[in-house]
Formats: structure tokens, sequence, C-alpha cells
């Protein structure tokens, strides 16, 4: 039985123009998940807090859905965390495990019947489902679920999974083994938290392209919580044990904790640009929190080009532990130069065209007496289509500073990605038809460098291979279907 309480039928659409203001002119972000098994404490309440601190994965929609025995209870709306929900909301979300969502649109439109998490019926009651990822197969999928007799309600591949979940329970399979069967089916990115009647899973695909983490509550009964990131165990308290393993799946119930290692040859290619810019600083990734392996980039970076100048810069905030890893290797002062205004979130009011053109100050003002007369260093973490990075430098010269320098920590992206991130077309990331030269022209800096990389992956302190850097190098670890890679890539058979 499922207890919905959103508005979906509206399906109201979002202004899809508006650009983040936070985030102009990086990747965003596809999804963040979290869930839990926790009978006796208030699981609506615990989900919010994971999902608020896994907000910078996807700020469109969130949603919850709890289990309260046979019954699903569901909420989810387009909006922030913050916004969608309250105290009076939560208390009407019973039940004894959650599953939780916050959704950056990738596959699928930006409309509320969208939000996650996916609600399905089966034969054994219905799942919810939350995805981070995107599958690479949607055409050859929908096809089979159609052959069997599905009908979507969404545009999604999330909904998709659900459903071939639900097709195998219903031709006589448990939830486990109906699971496992349906994975065969789908290829692609996708780490998955699903909630059922009788316990969740914790699912990542062969290739663990998207993160997702184990972590347990405090107390005498052993109550497991998943998350994208471990940012979202700290927030309610639960100790990080380990990450689910690429082409494994966890089902978490009454009993405890198992685990099945369902794929045939599963190979580590976690998305670099996790490393680099998306997952949070405090986040831990192969024991060590990102903050240190971004602070190594840095000091890399600086190993890599020799520059004088007389500060080092950051662009808040995901530019800053390079650059203090930059100052700590060159020898050269670290200074905050720029001061971010942390209370301007994604917003669904559509600016004006000056407002746009004054994004940058929005979110960004140079601290002038700092910058005055000074030659600047200027780290940040990526450049997507370079216009951000255009702004930046106007602002810092109008600020004063006589000469910049902007460097990167991580290499030129030219390719876009397939595998859960909102990447531009090729032909919209300027690295994809651009010299660094004329990048360096277009942005106005004085001198650009990228590090190597050989230097970003060599400062993970693990093998390459065990790593995803497609949009660096056009190498994708799943195959791309032809159609799929039209929609986004610069083919010479289109150009012709
Ligand atoms: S293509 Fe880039 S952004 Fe996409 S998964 Fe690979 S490394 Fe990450």
């Amino acid at each position: 039985m499922i207890l919905h309480d959103s508005d979906l039928l509206a399906d109201v659409p979002v202004v899809s123009s508006s650009e983040p203001l936070d985030q102009l002119d990086k990747m965003e972000e596809a999804c963040g998940v979290f869930g839990l098994y926790a009978p006796g404490e208030d699981v609506a309440t615990l989900t919010y807090f994971g999902l608020y601190a896994l907000q910078h994965r996807g700020q469109e929609s969130a949603g919850i859905a709890t289990i309260d025995g046979e019954t699903i209870h569901c909420y989810k709306h387009m909006g922030l965390v913050s916004q969608v929900f309250d105290e009076e909301r939560l208390k009407t979300l019973p039940g004894q495990a959650a599953v939780g969502h916050t959704r950056y649109s990738t596959t699928g439109s930006s409309l509320v019947v969208n939000a996650q998490p996916a609600i399905v019926e089966s034969r054994l009651g219905a799942l919810a489902l939350a995805h981070n990822g995107n599958l690479v197969n949607t055409v050859d999928l929908r096809e089979h679920l159609q052959r069997q007799g599905c009908t979507f309600s969404t545009t999604t591949d999330s909904e998709m999974i659900a459903l071939a979940i639900a097709q195998e329970v219903n031709q006589g399979k448990d939830w486990l083994n109906g699971a496992l069967s349906a994975f065969i089916h789908c290829q692609g990115a996708y780490s998955l938290v699903i909630g059922t009647p009788e316990g969740i899973m914790g699912v990542r695909d062969p290739h663990g392209i998207r993160p997702l983490v184990i972590g347990i509550l405090p107390g005498p009964t052993r109550r497991y919580v998943l998350a994208s990131e471990t940012c979202g165990l700290d927030i309610i308290g639960a100790e990080y044990l380990r990450s689910v393993e690429p082409g494994e799946l966890v089902w978490i119930s009454e009993e405890g904790m198992a685990s099945f290692h369902w794929a045939q040859k599963p190979q580590r290619k976690l998305c670099v640009f996790e490393m680099i810019y998306f997952s949070r600083p405090d986040s831990i990734v192969n024991e060590e929190t990102l903050y240190s392996y971004r602070l190594r980039l840095g000091q890399r970076l600086a190993q890599e080009s020799q520059i004088e100048a007389d500060m080092v810069i950051g662009v808040p905030d995901s530019g800053i532990p390079a650059a203090i890893g930059y100052a700590q290797t060159s020898g050269i002062q670290y200074a905050e130069g720029l001061i971010k205004n942390r209370y301007v979130g994604r917003t669904f009011i559509q600016p004006t065209q000056s407002m746009r053109e004054s994004g940058i100050r929005m979110k960004l003002n140079p601290l002038k007496d700092v910058l005055q007369g000074k030659r600047i260093i200027m780290i940040d973490d990526s450049i997507v289509r370079g216009t951000t990075s255009r702004k930046i430098v106007k602002a810092l010269r109008d600020a004063g500073a006589t000469e910049i320098h902007m460097l990167i920590s991580s290499p030129p992206v030219t390719h876009p990605c397939f595998y859960g991130l909102d990447t531009d077309t090729q032909d919209q990331l300027v690295a994809a038809t651009h010299s660094v030269a004329e990048i360096k022209e277009r942005i106005g800096v004085d001198s650009l460098v990228y590090l190597s990389w050989e230097g970003m992956l060599q400062s993970t302190g693990e093998a390459p291979e065990h790593f995803c850097s497609a949009c660096f190098t056009g190498d994708y670890p799943i195959e791309i279907p032809e159609q799929i890679k039209r929609s986004k890539l610069i083919l010479e058979d289109a150009v012709a």
C-alpha cells in the first residue's frame, strides 16, 4: 500500500533557465541518496538531516519515503530539503526505515513528477527507490519493460530500475533475487538505496562510478545507515563503517546486514570529479577526507608550475584547499581574496538579464585592500565553459590586482559526462573547442596552467585505472550507445 502526499499530479514545470547562482559554470551533481533501517527511531527526521548534509548533490527536488510495515508514506517536491520539509510534514512520515533523495535532473526533465524516491507497486508490496547516477541503456531498457506490459509515470531512468525490480518480483522472486535479476538489464552508473516492506538495500553498479557508504548508529542494537557521502553519516552521529563495493548489494533488515557480490567482473571506476569537486571536502574516500586530497592537488600544481606572484587565493569554496596546498609548496603567501555570500543559493525565481550579468557579484565579492597592487595566483578546481572565470578575473582586475595567473587543479574538461552529472554538450565545453592559449585570452588572465592528468590521479595515491576520468580523456569505462553519444558528443560524421 502506498500513501502519497505530494502534489505529483500537478506536474509543475520548474523555471529551467535560471542558473544556480552559487555554482555558475560548474558541472552539476545529479543526486544524493540516503537510507536507514532503525526501528524505534524517528527515521523521517534522521533522513531529513542526512539529506540536509547531501544538499550540495542536488538542489532541484527532495523526497523522503518511510516504510511502516506494509505501507510506504512518501512526500517529495521541488525545492531544497529545508523548503520541502518542516516538522509537521515529517510527522506524517512514520516507519522503521526510510529512503531519501535530493535531485538535480539529468535523465528526465525538471518536473515534480520526476522527484524521487520513485515508488512502484509489486506483488510483495511497494518499493521506494533513490538513485544517483545515470543509465546509458535507457532506450533498450524502456523497450524491454514495455514488452513486459510496464507503463511509466515519469521520464526518469530511476523509475525504470524500480519497474525492472518489480517485474522480477511479480514473476515470483523475492526482493533480493528480484533486484539482482533486474540489475542484469541495467547498464551505466547507479548507486541506489531501495526501501521495501522487509528491509532496505544499498547497491552500487559494477564500476562503482558514484559513491555510497555504510554507517551505523550508536546504541546497543545495530542500526545501519546508507548515504552518498560520509558527511551524511556525520550529521546524524552515525559511525562510518565502509563503502558499498562496486557490484555489491547490502541487504539491511531486522536480522542485520548481509552482503552480496553480484557482479561478475566488478572494476572500480570511481568518478574522479567526485574527488576534485563534487563530494564535500569533509567526506571520506579511501580513509581520508577529500580536503586532504585537494590539498595535495595544490601541492602538485605548485610542483608542475613555477610562477612569481605575491599571493595565492582560491575561488571559494572548492578552490580553497588546492590554493592552501599550492601556498604550502610554493612558499607564496595564501590569502582570502574573494568572499562568498553563503546565503545565495539555488533559486527558482528567474533572474533578469542584468542580474544574470552581475551574477558573480551576487555570490563572490573581491577584497579590494587585499588585492590592490598585487600579483595574484588564483586557483579553481575546474573550468567548464569559462564564462564565470572571465567575470571573476574582471572583478579582480577592477579591485586592483596587477597580474592574475589562473591555475586549475584538474586537467582541461574536454568531454561530457554520461554517468550522472549534468554537463554541457561537448561543443559548450571551452577546452573541447579551444587551446589553452585561446582560453587564456578569453578569460583575460596573464597565464593559465592546468594540472596534468597524471598529477590529478597520482595525488589520489591509487592506481589511475581505479577512476573514471573520461571527461578529461574521452575514455569512457562503460560503453555509450551511439544514439546517446549523439546527444552530447561532437561526432565527425555529425559535423560533416
Ligand atoms: S565522465 Fe567525468 S564526471 Fe562523468 S563519471 Fe567520469 S570522471 Fe566523473
